[in-house]
């Protein structure tokens, strides 16, 4: 038997897959991106001009007069954080209701209509309320009695708060947006947890959850911690991909839990907010004299100088964009190497990236993808999964088909549906 290997032409597989999505699909996805990039510089100029003009109107001194007149300190923050947050929620409500909502249906991701997002839209908003009025409580009693470290203190306590969030969010929150029901038995859940064992997750069930209620985007996760482990997937997935594309996207997800992503990037986001807390200390006292007279800014302690503080917060964050990017995208990276290694499905996972092309930018330029992109972008993707390819078959791996032709007929298919779907007036 002669082992001569069969030619596989990586350059060739993967300009084949960069162009199943093109035309004025592709120029739509690329519109939708780009979108989403200036509308993040639109959105953190206007809650700049928000907060500037509650402070101008003397709206923030009046409330932190009210809540304090009545009760005391400690306590007047949680009246003044609830109505604060209210007000400015309103005032935002019509940009959050475009960009969130008419946008999404607009651009053919939304699956909801208006009623139905707005209910869910109130929910998470009360959820944030909370979560908000209960840090923001705690905070200013950490500033308070630590005036000069708080900032220390305030990222550990964010920490925490960041942890308490990754645990309850998928066991609690999660399923009261989503019904999570168990997968049906059949060869793919098989896979699935053979992926998962081969990877020594400790998970033994597998999970769909319909995400379809709210959008046509292709999701998956691997979420928990000790004995709340759970691997799910959207309905959109099951029903937008191939079996061989979902072992792609299960096993890329299973690497991102292998790896500890989590528990990394808590630790990064950690010492950016410590470095944030830092910044918007070091500015509060220079933004206070500046402003404070008219605006009736005390100390930092004074809860009236909290809109200030965040604003300070939200302006160190708006420009460490790219870094908060770059570390999200190199665990992106990781986790789709781990997956291609573990799946071993190399056009399953390029044919997958270029589903999300529909909706993501394919091949951004490289400022462009260093600032805004926190995933590798469609041809990231492609170019690793064919190299993958190409150096395994090179390896001498058999079970990988050098003669298989790329999954181009499969993307075509998904996009004009997709494309169906959205110009079509059926959901
Ligand atoms: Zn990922």
């Amino acid at each position: 038997m002669q082992l001569i290997a069969l030619a596989f032409d990586a350059p060739h597989a993967i300009d084949a897959y960069l162009n199943a999505v093109s035309g004025a699909i592709r120029d739509r996805s690329d519109a939708y991106d780009e979108g989403e990039a200036i509308w993040s510089v639109v959105t953190f100029l206007v809650s700049l001009a928000v907060t500037f003009g509650l402070y101008q109107t003397g709206f923030i001194r009046g409330l932190r007069d009210r809540v304090e007149a009545r009760l005391p300190r400690w306590a007047a923050v949680f009246p003044f954080v609830l109505v604060y947050t209210l007000v400015f929620g309103l005032i935002t409500l019509p940009l959050d209701i475009w960009l969130s909502h008419f946008r999404e249906v607009a651009y053919g991701n939304s699956t909801q209509t208006f009623g139905a997002w707005f209910g869910e839209y109130l929910i998470e908003f009360g959820l944030n309320l909370v979560a908000t009025a209960i840090f923001v409580g705690l905070l200013y009693l950490v500033i308070r009695a630590l005036k000069r470290t708080w900032w220390i203190w305030g990222a550990g306590l964010s920490a925490v708060l960041i942890a308490v969030m990754l645990l309850i969010l998928p066991v609690f929150i999660a399923p009261l947006l989503n019904t999570y029901t168990p997968m049906e038995e059949g060869p793919l859940r098989t896979d699935i947890l053979n992926l998962a064992t081969a990877a020594g997750v400790p998970a033994d069930d597998v999970y769909v959850y319909d995400r379809s209620r709210q959008t046509n985007t292709i999701s998956a996760n691997v979420s928990g911690i000790l004995g709340t482990t759970r691997v799910s997937l959207g309905d959109t997935l099951l029903a937008d991909a191939t079996p061989a594309e979902v072992r792609a996207v299960m096993a890329h997800e299973i690497g991102h839990y292998v790896l500890n992503h989590i528990y990394e990037m808590l630790f990064a986001f950690t010492v950016l907010i410590a470095i944030g807390f830092a910044f918007a200390n070091g500015t509060f006292a220079w933004a206070a004299r500046t402003f404070g007279g008219k605006w009736g800014i005390g100390d930092i302690g004074d809860i009236a100088g909290m809109p200030l503080l965040f604003a300070l917060i939200s302006t160190f964050f708006f420009f460490a964009t790219p870094v908060v990017n770059t570390i999200i995208r190199s665990n992106e990276t990781e986790a789709d190497a781990y997956g291609l290694a573990l799946a071993r499905e190399p056009d399953g996972f390029a044919a997958v990236s270029m589903k999300l092309g529909a909706y993501r930018k394919i091949d951004p330029g490289p400022v462009e993808r260093f600032v805004f992109h926190d995933h590798p972008t469609g041809r990231d993707r492609v170019t690793m999964s064919m190299n993958f390819k190409a150096a395994e078959l090179a390896a001498g791996a058999t079970d990988l088909d050098p003669s298989q032709a790329p999954l181009v007929p499969e993307v075509e298919r998904y996009v004009a549906e997709r494309e169906a779907k959205r110009t079509g007036g059926g959901k």
